[in-house]
């Protein structure tokens, strides 16, 4: 199989769709190319760089925190609105992982759930104040460390192949922008069906390169996060593979406060992204880091930008090319095809 060839069908018939490089958080001047697989509706790096040379593309401070120390009164005050906004905008996919427990009790099982891709803990710690408590996991040992340290949270380095819960059943999975992170999401899926008793959930979250934003932005769109995003996914090819790994996609949710809004602003104004930077501020352009009061002043035109966004974000939602693609599925009673 050539280097071009889709990683997901394996077909060599897959098309040239950018050259990019890693223009968000700047981890590396290095160009990369993405391609578009006709056949199954992927846009994917070509080549999937090695499991060594991705770690260098995640900067210590890549995951948020809000505890992260703030270096004076300003800051500390910038810090608060962050987070107060950051907890409000969670509860779109609090909400749904909600519902998905509640499909679970419905069920008969208890609800016991592991957070694939945990980061520093908050979701898992704003479901444990609505009565889900739940376990996490996370390659970042800093992020691990964090949900650990200051949330009290039983969480573990490691992915679905290495960690220290291997002989239990989950029935509940969340699983938010992971899977596109993943240099084989086939295999990936296919141990979180493992990982679950039998007809246990899962709730998915990835971008949607269905979306208007894609088509507008191409290869500087957000959602494409080159060189971290190694698959990125429309909604048909999400959820076949779903289908493929022995899931019954339940919901489909087109809307997400979080992140679609966030999409168009931090793809036009990338030096806004608040991650970016977070991730950027320790860089040799400036050791300092920017002054509070500029770190302010970007946090709230960013804001502004994120309210005036949010209509148009809706309207993507509404015609069915949102930003995103948020899906509850169960795991299926039926064997699973023998891709793999
Ligand atoms: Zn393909």
């Amino acid at each position: 199989m050539s280097e071009n060839a889709c990683p997901l069908c394996s077909t060599e018939e897959t098309e040239f769709f950018a050259r990019c490089t890693d223009h968000l958080l700047k981890t590396t001047d290095k160009m990369f190319s993405l391609r578009e697989c006709r056949a199954c509706g992927i846009i994917y790096l070509a080549p999937i760089p090695s499991a060594e040379e991705l770690r260098a593309y995640y900067p210590s401070g890549y995951w948020w925190s809000e505890s992260s120390r703030a270096r004076n009164f300003l800051s500390a005050v910038g810090k608060r609105l962050e987070s107060l906004y950051r907890r409000m905008a969670l509860r779109d996919h609090i909400r749904f992982v909600l519902g998905a427990a509640r499909h679970v009790s419905e069920e008969g099982e208890t609800v016991d759930l592991l957070d694939v891709g945990c980061s520093g803990g908050t979701l898992l710690h704003e479901l444990s104040h609505r009565g889900i408590s739940g376990r996490g996991l996370d390659f970042s040992e800093e992020a691990v460390a964090h949900a650990t340290r200051v949330y009290q949270l039983d969480c573990s380095v490691g992915d679905l192949t290495q960690n220290p819960w291997q002989q239990h059943r989950f029935s509940l999975l969340t699983c938010f922008h992971v899977l596109e992170h993943v240099p084989e999401p086939r295999a990936f899926l296919k141990a979180m069906a493992a990982a679950l008793v039998e007809r246990g959930r899962i709730v998915l979250q990835v971008p949607n390169i269905r979306s208007w934003q894609c088509r507008l932005f191409g290869s500087q769109w957000y959602g494409l996060d080159p060189p971290r995003h190694l698959v990125n996914f429309s909604d048909r090819a999400l959820i076949r593979l779903l289908q493929e790994a022995g899931f019954d996609v339940i919901r489909k949710k087109r809307f997400s406060l979080r992140d679609d809004a966030a999409g168009w602003v931090s793809s036009a104004f990338p030096r806004l992204d608040p991650l970016a930077r977070a991730v950027r501020k320790t860089s040799k352009e400036r050791p300092a880091g920017e002054p509070a009061a500029l770190g302010i002043f970007k946090n709230f035109v960013y804001f502004v930008l994120l309210l005036a966004a949010t209509p148009v974000a809706l309207c993507d939602s509404l015609a069915g090319r949102g930003a995103t693609i948020m899906l509850e599925a169960r795991r299926s009673s039926k064997p699973t095809t023998p891709h793999n």
